[in-house]
Formats: C-alpha cells, sequence, structure tokens
C-alpha cells in the first residue's frame, strides 16, 4: 500500500541530514506513485513534483526527523498551499473560508457540474449553511428541465434546508426560468438565490451554450463547479471543459465520504485555479463542510494524520534539548536518566499518548488501541516521579542504583521497589536503542510505544 511505500522512504532515509540532488529522487518517486494512485492527473502530477524538487533542495533536516520524513513535510505543506492557495495566482495559502455575497442582492449562486456530482444536493446544502451560519434568506430554483424528477428533487431537498423552492417546469426554457427566478427573489427579498442546472453525464456543447446563457442572464457572484471526489483522472477534463465556458469562482468537492483519496482536488484546482471552497461528506443535508485543505493534503498521501505527526514533532519537541541529546549520542557520550526524563517528557508535551494515536493511521492505531495508550500515560507520569526521586549523580550513572538506594527512591516516588527496576530495566533497552540510531530516537521511540 502507499502508506507502506511512503513509510520505507522515510526509514530508508534515516541517519542523513539534508535533503540532496542523490536523495530526492528516490523520494520523489515515491511521492509521484502516492500522488498518481490517488488519481491526481498525471500533468498535474510533474507540475506539482517539480515544485516540490525545488523546494526540498537543499532543505535542513530539523531534530529527530529523517530527510524522508522531512520531505513529507515538505510535500504535504506544498499539497496544502496548492490546494488552498486564495487565486489563481497561487499566492500564499490563504484559506478561502466561505461564499462571497457581495452583490447587489439577491446575490446569484450558480451551480455547474456534471450529472450526478451532486449539484442538487450541495444547493441544499449551501442553502441551509447560508440560513443557519449567515441568517441569509435564500430562495432555490432548479433549471434542469430535461429531467423532472430533479426539479422535484431540488423541491424535496430545499424543504429539508428550510429554504424556499421557486417553481419551474420542463417546459420552459432554463433562461426564462432564470429570469422569473431572480424577478421573484428581488421582489421578495431574498439575500440569495442559488440556481441549479441540468448536467449531461458527458461534457457536451449544448450544454455548455446552455449554461453560458444562464451565466449571463444571471450574472451570478459565485459559479461554482461541483465535482465528485470519486472522478478519477479524467477530472481534469471535466474541469478544463467548464473552466473554457465559464468563469469559476469556486468549486465544490462532493462524496468526499467515499473511500477515494480525492485526488481530483489537485488536478480541478490546478486546472480551473479556482479555490475549493466545500467539501461534500454525506448524502444528508448537514453533510457539508468548509473545505480543509490541509487535511486533504494528508488524505492524498495516503498517510493517515501521519504528516501531522511529523508536523507535531517538529513544533513540539523542544528543539534545543532534542539536538543537545543527539550531539550526546553522537559523541558516544552515553544517554543517562536524565536524557530518558527528557525524553519521557517530549512525549507528554506532543499532547499525550492518546492524542497521538488519534493522528495515527487506522492500521497502526488499532495496534497501539492494544497497548492501552491512557494507561501508558499514566506510566510515563509514573516513570518521571521515580526518575525525579533520584539524586543528580543517580540519574547520571544509573549502575549506582543498587538495593538501599532502590528502596529508597521507591519510597519517595510512592512506588513499590519493582517498578524501579522495571523502569532500570527499560532505560538500559532504550540506552541501547539509542546508541544504535544515533538520536533519531523520538520517532521510533512513539513506535515502540505503539505496540
Ligand atoms: P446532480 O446530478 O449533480 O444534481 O447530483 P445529485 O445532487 O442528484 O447527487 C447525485 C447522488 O450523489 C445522489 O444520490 C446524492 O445523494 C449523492 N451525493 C451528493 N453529494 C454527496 C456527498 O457529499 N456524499 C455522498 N455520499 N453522496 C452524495
Ligand atoms: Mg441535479
Amino acid at each position: 500500500a502507499l502508506s507502506d511505500r511512503l513509510s520505507r522512504i522515510v526509514k530508508e532515509m534515516r541517519g542523513q541530514a539534508r535533503i540532496t540532488e542523490s536523495n530526492v529522487s528516490d523520494m520523489l518517486r515515491e511521492v509521484r506513485m502516492a500522488l498518481l494512485e490517488a488519481d491526481v492527473a498525471l500533468p498535474v502530477v510533474r507540475d506539482f513534483i517539480a515544485r516540490v524538487k525545488e523546494k526540498a533542495l537543499g532543505a535542513d533536516v530539523v531534530g529527530s526527523l529523517t530527510p524522508g520524513q522531512a520531505l513529507v513535510g515538505i510535500v504535504n505543506r506544498e499539497l496544502a498551499a496548492t490546494m488552498g492557495g486564495a487565486g489563481p495566482e497561487g499566492s500564499a495559502a490563504r484559506p478561502v473560508v466561505d461564499l462571497n455575497l457581495a452583490a447587489q442582492p439577491p446575490a446569484v449562486i450558480l451551480m455547474a457540474g456534471l450529472q450526478g456530482a451532486g449539484k442538487t444536493t450541495t444547493t441544499a446544502k449551501l442553502a441551509r449553511h447560508l440560513i443557519e451560519k449567515r441568517k441569509k434568506k435564500v430562495l432555490t430554483v432548479s433549471g434542469d428541465v430535461y429531467r423532472p424528477a430533479a426539479i422535484e428533487q431540488l423541491k424535496t431537498v430545499t424543504a429539508q434546508a428550510g429554504a424556499e423552492w421557486f417553481p419551474s417546469t420542463p417546459e420552459q426554457k432554463p433562461a426564462d426560468i432564470a429570469r422569473a427566478a431572480l424577478d421573484h427573489a428581488r421582489r421578495h427579498h431574498f439575500d440569495v438565490l442559488l440556481v441549479d442546472t441540468a448536467g449531461r453525464l458527458a461534457i457536451d456543447e449544448a450544454l455548455m451554450r446552455e449554461i453560458r446563457e444562464l451565466h449571463a442572464v444571471l450574472n451570478p457572484v459565485e459559479t461554482l463547479f461541483v465535482v465528485d471526489a470519486m472522478q478519477g483522472q479524467d477530472a481534469i477534463n471535466t474541469a478544463k471543459a467548464f473552466k473554457e465556458a465559464l468563469p469559476l469562482t469556486g468549486i465544490v468537492l462532493t462524496k468526499l465520504d467515499g473511500d477515494s483519496r480525492g485526488g481530483a482536488a489537485l488536478s480541478v484546482r490546478a486546472i480551473t485555479g479556482a479555490p475549493i471552497k466545500f467539501a461534500g461528506v454525506s448524502e444528508k443535508i448537514d453533510g457539508l463542510e468548509v473545505f480543509d485543505a490541509e487535511r486533504h493534503a494528508q488524505r492524498v498521501l495516503g498517510m493517515g494524520d501521519i504528516v501531522a505527526l511529523v508536523e507535531q514533532v517538529t513544533a513540539g519537541v523542544d528543539m534545543a534539548s532534542a539536538q543537545k541529546l543527539a550531539a550526546k549520542v553522537k559523541s558516544g557520550e552515553g544517554f543517562d536518566l536524565n536524557d530518558f526524563l527528557d525524553q519521557l517528557r517530549q512525549m507528554k508535551q506532543m499532547g499525550g499518548l492518546s492524542n497521538l494515536l488519534d493522528k495515527l493511521p487506522a492500521q497502526m492505531a488499532a495496534k497501539a488501541g492494544e497497548a492501552d495508550l491512557s494507561r501508558a500515560e499514566k506510566d510515563i507520569r509514573r516513570k518521571e516521579g521515580i526518575i525525579c526521586s533520584m539524586t543528580l549523580a543517580e540519574r547520571r550513572k544509573p549502575e549506582i542504583i543498587k538495593a538501599t538506594r532502590k528502596r529508597r527512591i521507591a519510597a519517595g516516588a510512592g512506588v513499590h521497589v519493582q517498578e524501579v527496576n522495571r523502569l532500570l530495566k527499560e532505560f538500559e533497552q532504550m540506552q541501547g536503542m539509542m546508541k544504535k540510531m544515533k538520536g533519531g530516537g523520538l520517532m521510533k521511540m512513539m513506535k515502540r510505544m505503539g505496540g
């Protein structure tokens, strides 16, 4: 699987301090595969890889990360920036939080996309969103004159959303429906008019002409391209056709609750230059979320939230002490109980083990669950207590801790002597491990704790 592969490159790169021309190409080959497996369109992948390479070359690898982990971090940030960028200029990743309604009311929102993409469903979801979150008075209308059932469908879901629905019939021309609805919305002081449209199963000149005409009549403030996240490589062609036909202002990515990795997001974003504003996450009326580029980047990479973990390691760990530790281990000075204590504390600092558990891919989390992480968390606190009951000399030279000292330490920490023994044994194992891996300890230690 993909995450296995990424994990493998992450491991392979251990022990190198920088991302270089020679180690980056293997890693990028894997990232490329990862993106293709997520169904990102090929030209988009090529472009993306070139950009990442430029960013990654020569990047320093901080803390206990390997170059592989660092690269995953860079890839993730770049993915998020690409999908979350505010405009076609691809400027900084300014999140686009909501619909633009800056227009003389009614603000018109035009829905475009292939049949089955989720336009009608999304129209109702947006109506509800606008009513609940932005306190707007919302009218919907269907321009789908080819399927009477589609008009009925919009009527039903609009009622669920608590919005008003403007009737239309298959005998009318879509442009006439649009004019009538616009007129009605104006006279009855609606803030927003949502216009659902017909889709075809494939791109079709007549359909494109029709929606262009609708656009001209309505002059919408938002023209949203609704696209099914499960659409794979083909998303790029659909996106191209709609972009050529219409000045798109935003994208809604539907069916993200499915098991696709959602690479279409990247393709569609790249081709249209329009921001992804919302994600559909269920068939239900409340199944709409503001698109979260960072979270989605992790999904595209297929790494669960392992990327977040990498970020957390860079952010949450006390860099100075991690580096001191690494230097110590490298210089052969040895790993003592103070360092062990540091590590325990760093693990706590990262938000606790149970928090960590949430971030692991399901498979790993299930394994870790067996180890009972809340117990492990308590365990860390007890260990901390034990080490804190030791003198500095004992921490530096654990070998001097014989029976009498053990009894004193146990009494001080309020534990049994056996627990002191267990801690010392675990420390020895950790010391052995630290020697082997020269400072890349944290990640490995976390894996160990995960069972
Ligand atoms: P339209 O032809 O573009 O209007 O598409 P519809 O709105 O009729 O949706 C087509 C199908 O996809 C329907 O069965 C919807 O319930 C379903 N659907 C739409 N959005 C989502 C979503 O975000 N998640 C899931 N699971 N299903 C969705
Ligand atoms: Mg429809």
